[in-house]
């Protein structure tokens, strides 16, 4: 059975004493319930606080992840966090493509087949954002978009390391806005992305990758979302923020 994954991408948010109450409200709540063994919850924080979250993690059940790596190894490149750097924090996974990343800071798909790469020579699995904007939906041209990222981003991969990987198909217009994708809206695409895997790396490896869903998920929408057949869980930013939401959508499988 494919893993079920609620990944929580904090963004820019959270001071020092915000993100250490955060994390213990989750780990208090994930002590009360436990989660079903085959979820995963994953929780992206600010990289100033991934030393916090590795820390609590030792004790809990959830993952930690980055929300971005540098696409060099290591040097004179001022800002930027390297993937070894993330992996002696023992983050194990890495956000990549996020439509935020590629609109403010100019992200394409080179960069992301690029960091993707450092990522996997480090042993952190990358999750993988894709999805259109909204005038690109409107002119029905998400099908092209989505197999264009996906092609240039990942296809150079081996199998073995495709397998790796965690697709968050998100829909820009979906972001942030409240808007979200229909079930069957988001079932439709969730299937092409499979499918396309299974052309290019075969049904076995395509049905095993999770793919997640992301834009405006919250606890009143995440069940519906999430009983699509292809629909493998969700990378979730605003309702994250708050230990009970996040927990609900956690228990929406
Ligand atoms: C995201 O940024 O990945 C995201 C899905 O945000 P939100 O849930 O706030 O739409």
């Amino acid at each position: 059975m494919r893993k079920h994954i609620v990944a929580g991408n904090w963004k820019m948010n959270n001071t020092f004493d915000e993100a250490d109450e955060l994390i213990s409200n989750i780990l208090d709540a994930l002590e009360e319930k436990n989660l079903d063994r085959n979820t995963s919850m994953i929780i992206c924080p600010p990289f100033p606080f991934l030393e916090m979250a590795t820390d609590y993690a030792k004790d809990s059940y959830f993952e930690v992840g980055a929300q971005d790596v540098s696409t060099e190894e290591k040097g004179a490149y001022t800002g930027e966090v390297s993937a070894a750097m993330l992996k002696s924090m023992e983050v194990s996974y890495c956000i990549v493509g996020h439509s935020e990343r590629r609109q403010y800071h100019h992200e394409c798909n080179l960069m992301v087949a690029k960091k993707v790469d450092r990522l996997l020579e480090n042993g952190i699995r990358p999750i993988v954002c894709c999805g259109e904007r909204l005038e690109e939906r409107e002119a029905n041209k998400q099908f092209d978009v989505v197999k264009q990222q996906i092609e240039e981003g990942l296809f150079h991969l081996t199998a073995e390391q495709f397998k790796e990987l965690v697709i968050a198909y998100e829909p820009v217009w979906a972001i942030g806005t409240g808007k979200t994708a229909t079930p069957e809206q988001a079932q439709e695409i969730h299937a092409f992305i499979r499918n396309l895997i299974a052309e290019k790396y075969g049904k076995a490896v395509a049905d095993e990758i999770s793919i997640l869903y992301g834009g405006s998920c919250k606890p009143s929408n995440a069940k519906e979302i999430f009983s699509n057949p292809d629909v493998d869980g969700g990378l979730i930013g605003g309702a994250c923020l708050k230990a009970e939401d996040f927990m609900a959508i956690a228990f929406s499988f």
